[in-house]
């Protein structure tokens, strides 16, 4: 299917959207630009009616599978603008997988790892003015597959819609690396094994909206996931995987057993640190054993790592009402120092030791939507 032709009809003038002010703050996911993807399955015609078109309402049946049963996943990844024009994607590969992987899980049709490339790379560049160039802003993408056909009953669909929108998205840290404050959820828990944890997928999501509440209103900034049948392995921050480092240099994550996201700045994070002679284990970690170690000095460093926040520092942990805090609350050395190696990787910065990055601006957009 990746050799299905991307047919571009451009918005006209009078459909371009407006700009945000280079002014204001861009947050994230606030703003999407004037084009989308899209194409279409079904079991006649395979992937079809595949197009960028000008940015619209979907039109979709009230009676359409994703929206009773949940036949949705998702990806997020981002584009950057580098400082002489160049625009890069960053293991766009490991997205398709990952996406291929939720759709597996959950029955869906998948797009092959080619066609999700040419997808995200043509849109990108059909809107390569929407790429906001401040340090730190990225274009987010967000490729989408849901399934379409009307049927009320609980059955795999027969029809899919795969789409991506992309929209400027801020710097992170607009104040600044900061270390945020985590709430320890020991009632709700995110995902069980068996269950869909491994998968990008909407229910998880709209599952943790509870405990996230509970987190807010308590003046936290995420929730640390516990493991669903003790209630006492650590399994993510939020919606980041979470790593501790220890006063002897080691480092500590948590294993994908089938209920982590298997994050794509999670496994880089692991091949740096292997790189640069750190050793950093996947093995189960308890939350007595954050608490002991961290009371004790033990545990110097812990901080989540996801595509939006990349590194997002740990400062505070509160267990049944009790607060530990991590490193004096500062900046942890490990945590700045993969943020910046990460981050100038990612905009072009540094050598491109592993492969990882792969720059569009040159690409033909002839050629990526004719193959
Ligand atoms: C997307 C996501 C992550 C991070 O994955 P990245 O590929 O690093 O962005 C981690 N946990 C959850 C629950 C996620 O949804």
């Amino acid at each position: 299917m990746s050799d299905e032709q991307i047919i571009i009809h451009r918005a006209r003038v009078d459909q371009l959207r407006t700009k945000p002010a280079a002014d204001k703050p861009l947050g994230f996911g606030r703003y999407f630009s004037d084009h989308f993807f899209a194409t279409e399955f079904n079991r006649g015609n395979g992937w079809h009616l595949t197009r960028i078109e000008p940015m619209r309402l979907l039109q979709i049946d009230p009676a359409a599978i994703c929206l009773h049963y949940g036949q949705e996943v998702f990806e997020g990844l981002k584009a950057y603008a580098g400082k002489n024009g160049e625009l890069y994607l960053f293991r766009w590969q490991k997205n398709a997988e990952r996406l291929q992987r939720s759709c597996s899980r959950l029955m869906m049709e998948s797009v092959s790892t080619e066609f999700f490339g040419r997808a995200i790379k043509s849109l990108v560049l059909v809107d390569r003015d929407w790429v906001p160039r401040a340090p730190g802003a990225t274009l987010y993408i967000r490729p989408t597959l849901i399934a379409t056909d009307p049927y009320l009953g609980v059955r795999p669909g027969d029809e899919y819609a795969f789409y991506v929108i992309v929209g400027p998205v801020g710097n992170y840290y607009p104040a600044g690396f900061q270390p945020v404050s985590i709430w320890v959820s020991d009632h709700d828990v995110r995902a069980v094994k068996g269950g869909l944890g491994e998968a990008k997928t909407a229910a998880n999501y709209a599952h943790s909206l509870c405990a996230q509440n509970k987190a807010t209103k308590l003046g936290f900034a995420q929730v640390l996931w516990l493991d669903a049948i003790e209630h006492r392995f650590v399994e993510e921050v939020g919606t980041m995987n979470v790593f501790f480092r220890f006063k002897n240099g080691d480092v500590v994550t948590p294993p994908l057993a089938g209920t982590i996201l298997p994050g794509v700045t999670r496994d880089s994070v692991l091949q740096i640190l292997r790189r640069w002679g750190i050793t950093a284990h996947e093995r189960p970690i308890s939350i007595h054993e954050v608490l002991e170690s961290a009371q004790s000095g033990e545990l110097v460093e812990a901080f989540g790592t996801g595509t939006a926040a990349v590194i997002s520092p740990i400062g505070l942990f509160s267990y049944r009402d009790k607060p530990i805090t991590i490193g004096d609350r500062r900046v942890g050395e490990l945590s700045q120092r993969l943020y910046t190696y990460l981050t100038r990787y990612q905009w072009g910065e540094e050598e491109d030791v592993f492969g990882w990055r792969e720059r569009i601006d040159g690409l033909d957009l002839e050629v990526l939507a004719h193959p």
